[in-house]
């Protein structure tokens, strides 16, 4: 069995958390019980009523990628019997570094949303869904629920390190102890999820959310972002020579506000590896929005921001990516087995000067929406936002040239890891300013881990 190739962005071993005006601006309290509940309070107490009027009322989406209301999520899985509640922390996504954040900063703000959620609902039971592949965030979250008393089962899985591992489908696999890859479904999980039970699964930024709208209460919580699209959103920010950045930015904000100046006029990949390429006349205009960027045509998807450097291709950097998507699905769908390694092809014949555009968008009409999940769609989406957004890289390459600036010539070899104005916050668990993520020493757990709190 061949290995399949890696990913071009690496799983962060460092994160940098920036202070945030909201989900972030207690993050140098450290990631402690004591230290939430003296800021926060108990956990809430909240009826089905309330929350849903709540959340209704902030249009609160999940944060995962989807941007699916998560009131329509929590009315269709009050609906049914023996309701069960689903943390998603596994950031299949390699450039993503969001929800890592959130575990290692503010782990029971997530679980205080997750529980009280929980709680209104009727449920009994809290899943944890974890990361194999981010040692220091899953022991922060084992540590953060033993701290707790809560009055739930809580349960933890560790998912496999894939990137199609996080998809919802895959999780509940997981949880049921089936192979953690994604299957076709009939129904949405809130209706018929884990062992055919109503299931409320969201991303941890989304539980943060509900968690921090319950705790401070709506006037507070609408204070930033605006009035049709209230609070906050986290956005990842990567790049060559950068060390992630994971930065809290209020809707209605400008994109370019979040980004470091050092990578300012660069094309950038928005929405992480089933984004879109935007070219910097767009990251220029953009407010950060969900419903604005999807008008654009570039989606907001998990809040990823990749800016690779000035001595990296843009269709070299797309052609590692769709190979690593390419091998990274299940290969059960035809799409995935057959058409993501042909697409990959298909860039890399662009990469080498070939005008590939035709076989590219047979290719793509072909596996669109064929596939058990999304996976097929999302890299189709990324390779046709190649061909739209970097026409002078294609062209250059069909002349047998790069634009890329091979680091020796450029005046400026590496983009600086952070900019200085801003200080990254420091946690408990590490005293520096950028928070370790990938403690190689940390022993893997248990596939499925069981823990009743
Ligand atoms: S579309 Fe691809 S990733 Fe999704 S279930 Fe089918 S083979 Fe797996």
């Amino acid at each position: 069995m061949t290995t399949p190739p890696p990913s071009p962005v690496p799983v962060p071993d460092q994160i940098l958390i920036h202070p945030g005006p909201a989900l972030l601006d207690a993050a140098a309290d450290g990631p402690t019980l004591t230290a939430h509940r003296e800021r926060y309070g108990t956990l809430p107490q909240v009826d089905l009523r309330t929350l849903l009027d709540l959340v209704t009322r902030v249009g609160l989406r999940g944060r995962g990628g989807a941007a699916f209301p998560f009131a329509t999520k929590l009315g269709a899985a009050s609906q049914g019997q023996r309701p069960v509640v689903v943390v998603n922390l596994s950031e299949g996504e390699p450039a993503s570094a969001k929800d890592t954040a959130l575990a290692m900063s503010r782990p029971h703000l997530v679980l205080d949303g997750a529980v009280a959620t929980a709680q209104a609902l009727g449920a009994r039971e809290v899943h944890l869904v974890l990361p194999d592949e981010r040692p220091s965030p899953r022991e922060q979250m084992r540590l953060a629920v033993i701290e707790r008393d809560d009055p739930v089962q809580v349960h933890q899985h560790v998912t496999q390190p894939r990137f199609v591992s996080g998809q919802a489908r895959a999780v509940i696999e997981l949880m049921s102890g089936r192979p953690n890859l994604p299957v076709t479904s009939w129904a949405p999980e809130a209706l018929d999820g884990y062992r055919g039970r109503p299931t409320l699964l969201s991303n941890a930024e989304t539980w943060a959310q509900v968690g921090l709208l319950l705790h401070v209460g709506e006037a507070a919580y609408r204070r930033h972002g605006t009035r049709d699209e209230p609070g906050t959103t986290l956005l990842t920010v990567t790049g060559t020579g950068l060390t992630p950045e994971v930065r809290e930015v209020p809707f209605g904000s400008r994109l370019v506000d979040a980004l470091p100046q050092s990578v300012h006029g660069r094309p950038a990949l928005l929405g992480g590896f089933h984004g879109a390429w935007a070219p910097w006349s767009t990251l220029a205009e953009a407010r950060v929005s969900v419903p604005g960027m999807a008008a654009l045509g570039f989606p907001l998807g998990a809040g990823i921001v990749h800016v690779p450097g000035s001595d990296v291709c843009p269709l070299t950097f797309t052609s590692a990516v769709v190979d690593y998507l390419a091998g990274q699905s299940a290969g059960r769908c035809g799409p995935c087995f057959n058409g993501l390694p042909a697409l990959a092809a298909s860039v890399r014949a662009t990469l080498g000067g070939h005008d590939a555009t035709e076989r590219i968008e047979q290719l793509a009409d072909l596996v669109t929406r064929r596939g058990a999940c999304a996976h097929p769609d999302g890299t189709v989406r990324l390779v046709r936002s190649m061909l739209v957004a970097l026409p002078e890289e294609i062209a250059a390459h069909r002349q047998g040239r790069c634009l890329a600036v091979r680091a020796t010539d450029a005046q400026t070899t590496a983009i600086p890891v952070t900019d200085t104005q801003t200080t990254a916050v420091p946690t408990t668990t590490v005293q520096s300013t950028a928070v370790q993520t990938a403690a190689r020493e940390t022993p893997a757990g248990p596939t499925t881990g069981r823990m009743t709190s």
